[in-house]
């Protein structure tokens, strides 16, 4: 739905535009229905600069990373090899799923045109179009690496089509991205030409899979979830029906063999609706949860939507991080078990959580119940906009909990999910506010602003919403209908407005609320009769009629169940939606992990317009701990300070920390400081853009064995090299002794001991190994000490020769 302001700013170019391209009315579909993103205008200062920041800076930015590392060539390679002409490069693409990024960040730039006309962006959109159906094969097929060198094709991919799809080869997974940018694309401009393109592919694919044909399943899901939207725009039934095959085809039966154990990790190992427990790679399980969603609201099917309630459950029971990350193992990008939610190695991929919002927002509309809004909002308010940068440029992959400053967002990466799903994440933001069933309206979302609904049976409504929603509670929503009548507003009072910080027993505040959530009409209490946590308004509506309601906002301390142990001893902070972090760049001496927040300690919010683009930061005195000379433990009181998690890792890397220890000894006192602990460390980048932290191995803390990944730096994925880290002291030293402790993932990762090291010191402008070394030890779980000739020295480097095929990484680095 266009403005008319927006309207008026469409030059003559972009009037070839067609906004919201018709949708074909599926028969059966979701009991209540999202009110689109093109129908909802945000006008906060909190959202609204994301979703411009995200069209003006991530979008483009987005495009050109696609460019600058390859993945539109890979298009155009295999455009010319259709073409007939010669192609030289045959290299395969770093990986067989390039060709999703630019399909997400296609999908993204449409969201943002529907909504704001960009007659460059559209024409560089079509351009990219071009030259992706330009790189699709007669009947169809459409998969870069194997059109560009069918002979030698990425490894992953296989000799033949599709032979390797329930492994790695993603010939799938990438149609998937491809349908749902299809869909976006011709919605927003009323273009076919993605959209064609999109068809031809699945009609390859209605050709090729189904019932007597090849029964196979997407290795990485998101195909079903694509054919259902393929389905919404054509109407054409057989795409439908070949999502729900694929959901159903999924399971151990099919005799492949078992590449993973048991296939958890892409939840394979049981037919989809027996399945009753989150398991394997999250982005794979969530974006499967989101398309059983689709299909069971589309077919009525029951058994899917059985299956979903249980998995939910467990995952809101025990595996869901305070942040509303998902995802604990960095091992297969994979839930945890039951309670395991490490916080320092908490993997948390940006994706996973944008699929948890994708699946937490599809469960509402099947069920009509707040509780699924309420674990959308505490994801999207921290763990899934904590995956880009304020200035929408970097982006993180993992989102911990926890940082000792081995972490920073990074421009983009090898694989590069994360930034493209951010892109249209953002873009649509606007679409998971509101929704209608019947005469019933769902406001399930806050920010200020307005939205256009047209309900069921002609009824329009038109509600703005004037507020300070994030920072404070208080909402005024206007509700103006087309014609007076009797209709319901559904005003949701999220769990944080009550008692309840996740729908399960997982988390739990401290106190309960001195200050009820109350809600008016006109001025008058409406009784607080919750219903899903809703409070449900039925009455005869008129133009200017108009709902106040008031969320308490509060500092709000937060306990883990008992089973969590990485959070024994702990609380984290909570105000409104927000979690809370602790960041060293706020608080004295740069260090957080060493701080005890006593748990009566006095907490106050103070709004601070200058920091992180305006933020509300909670105040209070905590304790400061560290080792004495002669390591005993001193205590000082100081000023503390945290900000809202997304907002952590904006001003340089450092340590971090959400689970606030409340008693002694769940912190960790900071190192006495030695040669080594006030040293400056730079570390050779390996094969990575930028090179990793190696403060962490200069940090005083005693690593409890070889593969304790608390505080580490390696130099993975690099392998096999000669590598080195620097050691630059705070003042000239005389020094004669050094101890390592290795970093070794054996059974985990590929870290490995090295082959060999050497130490050498610094003589004017010149390295010199030191001399009478007592031997350089490469044993795991213990110090490796090496005592030599004192040297008066400005700088020590420590030189590592990896065993072939293995990356090196050290725990701690000692100097005497
Ligand atoms: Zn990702």
């Amino acid at each position: 739905m266009q403005s008319l302001t927006v309207l008026s700013l469409l030059t003559s170019a972009s009037l070839l535009m067609i906004p919201c391209a018709a949708q074909t009315s599926p028969a059966r579909d979701y009991p209540v229905k999202p009110v689109p993103f093109t129908a909802v205008k945000v006008k906060d200062s909190f959202w609204a600069p994301k979703i411009e920041t995200n069209r003006k800076v991530t979008i483009p930015f987005a495009f050109e990373q696609c460019e600058k590392s390859g993945r539109i060539y890979n298009f155009e390679r295999a455009a010319k090899v259709l073409r007939g002409e010669t192609v030289t490069d045959l290299r395969p693409p770093g990986y067989p799923f390039d060709d999703t990024d630019p399909y997400k960040v296609i999908e993204g730039a449409s969201y943002a045109l529907s909504v704001t006309p960009d007659p460059q962006l559209d024409a560089y959109v079509d351009t990219l179009i071009a030259k992706i159906g330009a790189a699709q094969e007669k009947d169809g097929y459409l998969y870069t690496t194997r059109t560009i060198n069918p002979q030698a094709p990425h490894p992953w991919a296989g000799k033949e089509r599709w032979e390797l799809e329930q492994y790695d080869s993603h010939e799938l997974y990438n149609l998937g991205h491809l349908y749902e940018a299809a869909a976006a694309h011709y919605q927003a401009t009323g273009k076919r030409t993605l959209l064609d393109i999109a068809i031809r592919t699945a009609d390859l694919l209605v050709n090729t899979f189904g019932p007597g044909k090849k029964a196979i399943w997407p290795g990485h899901q998101i195909t079903e979830m694509g054919l259902v939207k393929l389905y919404r725009v054509t109407g054409n039934q057989k795409y439908l029906d070949l999502a729900k095959f694929l959901l159903d085809v999924r399971g151990p039966k099919t005799g492949m063999p078992r590449r993973h154990p048991s296939n958890q990790y892409n939840q394979s190992f049981l037919p989809v609706i027996e399945q009753t427990e989150p398991v394997g790679h999250a982005v794979r399980a969530t974006y499967m949860y989101s398309g059983m969603a689709d299909v069971a609201a589309m077919t009525g099917d029951f058994a899917y939507v059985n299956a979903l309630n249980k998995i939910w459950d467990t995952v809101v029971q025990k595996k869901l991080y305070i942040t509303g990350g998902i995802g604990a193992s960095g091992a297969g990008e994979a839930f945890g078990g039951p309670y395991e939610l490490p916080n320092m190695t908490a993997y948390n991929e940006t994706c996973a959580s944008i699929g948890n919002d994708y699946w937490n927002h599809r469960m509402f509309l099947l069920h009509a119940d707040a509780k699924y809004i309420d674990v959308m909002e505490r994801t999207l308010y921290n763990g899934l906009i904590s995956g880009v940068s304020l200035d929408g440029k970097s982006f993180f992959y993992p989102n911990p909990l926890e940082s000792n400053g081995q972490h920073q967002r990074s421009p983009w990466f090898g694989v590069a999910c994360c930034p493209g799903n951010i892109t249209r994440f953002l873009a649509s933001f606007p679409g998971y506010m509101y929704g209608y069933q019947g005469d019933k309206l769902y406001v399930n979302l806050y920010a200020a602003g307005e939205a256009s609904i047209k309900m069921d049976g002609g009824r329009e409504v038109r509600l703005t919403q004037e507020t300070k929603f994030p920072w404070e509670g208080a909402v005024k929503i206007g509700v103006e209908p087309s014609r007076a009548g009797n209709f319901t507003v559904n005003v949701r009072i999220p769990g944080w407005a009550r008692d309840e910080a996740v729908p399960s027993d997982l988390y739990r505040f401290s106190e309960p609320l001195q200050t009820p959530a109350t809600v008016k009409v006109n001025g008058r209490s409406v009784p607080m009769k919750l219903d899903k946590g809703y409070v449900a308004i039925t009455r005869n509506w008129r133009k200017g009629d108009t709902i106040e309601v008031s969320l308490p906002m509060p500092v709000r301390r937060v306990l883990a169940h008992e089973k969590v142990t990485a959070d024994k001893d702990r609380m984290a902070l909570q105000r409104g939606p927000f979690v809370y972090a602790a960041e060293w760049a706020d608080n004295p001496g740069g260090k957080v992990r060493n701080l005890m927040l006593p748990a009566n300690a006095e907490l106050r919010a103070e709004w601070r317009p200058d920091l992180l683009n305006g933020v509300t930061v909670i105040k209070s005195r905590a304790v400061a701990l560290s080792y004495d000379a002669k390591g005993a433990v001193q205590k000082k009181e100081q000023e503390f300070t945290a900000i809202p998690y997304y907002a952590w890792a904006n001003r340089g890397r450092g340590q971090m920390i959400v689970w606030l220890p409340t008693v002694e000894s769940a912190a960790k006192p900071s190192a006495w400081p030695t040669v080594a602990t006030t040293s400056k460390l730079v570390a050779t980048p390996g094969r990575q853009q930028r090179g990793k932290n190696p403060a962490p191995i200069i940090d005083g803390e005693e690593p409890t064995s070889s593969i304790d990944n608390s505080s580490y730096f390696d130099w993975w994925p690099t392998r096999g090299t000669t590598e080195s880290i620097e050691m630059t002291f705070a003042k000239t030293e005389t020094v004669s002794e050094a101890q390592i402790y290795w970093f070794d993932d054996t059974g985990r990762g590929q870290v490995r001991v090295p082959q060999s090291w050497r130490l050498l010191y610094k003589d004017g402008n010149e390295w010199k190994p030191v001399e009478n070394p007592s031997g350089y030890g490469v044993a795991k779980d213990t110090y490796n000490k090496v005592t030599f000739k004192p040297v008066t020295t400005s700088a020590l480097k420590l030189e590592v020769v990896m065993q072939p095929q293995w990356s090196a990484g050290l725990s701690e680095w000692k100097v005497k």
